[in-house]
């Protein structure tokens, strides 16, 4: 059984089914990769993963947990984080202070036992590793908002890794990104799955077949098709759907 599932997800916008019978999966240690057209469906798809609106039928399991009935807090504490296309970050707040409320806010019951100063320090150390763990090194002190975007997406990274994920969502992670900064989110991800199983919903082709043990590709709410990196490549149907657009897979 995979750690994590969706299972025959349908969602209606009025007479619009913008997610129509959507099924798949993720294991531990994949990245499995979500592609598609302009209107396909995607954004819809991770709004009902996360939990911010609920399907029209389907479920959601995580772990042989039904997430179904759960809030987005809820969701989040269950072990499915989202990293948003929209950053979460507190702009005005140093880099530290946004990785500290991160932290303090997942560390639930585990410090309750240490003196004041022992648990805040346990929080600066687990803040300091977070950071260490997705590039921050040194830039603690930094205010986030006048951080390079790179920079700060990666921030938003580590936001979503403080509550420990078993599953990790990432919805657009490269999104206005250059090249370089595009490559080491890349280098970043990479280094992630060894510990959860990512849902990638991914633009940039090239960081999509770099990094996807899986691809699927969904087009009018529905999956057109799954496979591996060279089997989507290959695929005639796949090449038609993104003929004459500049994301064609290369
Ligand atoms: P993608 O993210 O792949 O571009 P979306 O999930 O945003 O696709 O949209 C899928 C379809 O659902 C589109 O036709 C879009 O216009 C429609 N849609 C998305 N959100 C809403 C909404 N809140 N109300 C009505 N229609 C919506
Ligand atoms: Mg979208």
């Amino acid at each position: 059984m995979s750690l994590f599932a969706i299972d025959g997800f349908v969602k209606n916008f009025g007479a619009l089914r913008a997610t129509d019978n959507v099924s798949l999966t993720v294991d531990a240690g994949e990245i499995h990769a979500l592609i598609g057209p302009n209107g396909a469906g995607k954004s819809t798809l991770v709004n009902l993963i996360s939990g911010l609106f609920p399907p029209d039928a389907g479920r959601i399991v995580l772990d042989g947990r039904d997430l179904t009935p759960l809030s987005m807090n809820q969701r989040v504490h269950a072990g499915l984080s989202r990293c948003f296309q929209i950053t979460s970050i507190f702009k005005n707040a140093t880099v530290m202070d946004n990785l500290l409320l991160a932290v303090q806010a997942h560390a639930g019951s585990s410090l309750r036992f240490l003196k004041v100063r022992d648990s805040e320090e346990a929080l600066r150390a687990a803040a300091l590793a977070l950071g260490q763990r997705v590039g921050l090194a040194g830039l603690e002190q930094r205010i986030a908002g006048t951080l390079p975007h790179g920079v700060q997406r990666k921030l938003d990274v580590a936001l979503a890794l403080a509550s420990r994920p078993k599953v990790l969502l990432l919805d657009e992670p490269m999104a206005g990104m250059g090249p370089e900064d595009s490559a080491q989110m890349v280098a970043l991800i990479h280094t992630l799955k060894k510990d959860m199983a990512i849902l990638l919903i991914e633009h940039d082709m090239k960081a999509v077949f770099e990094l996807a043990d899986r691809i699927s590709v969904l087009v009018y709410g529905r999956v057109l098709t799954s496979g591996t990196a060279d089997g989507i490549r290959g695929n005639p149907q796949v090449q038609a759907v993104y003929l004459g657009s500049e994301e064609v897979p290369a």
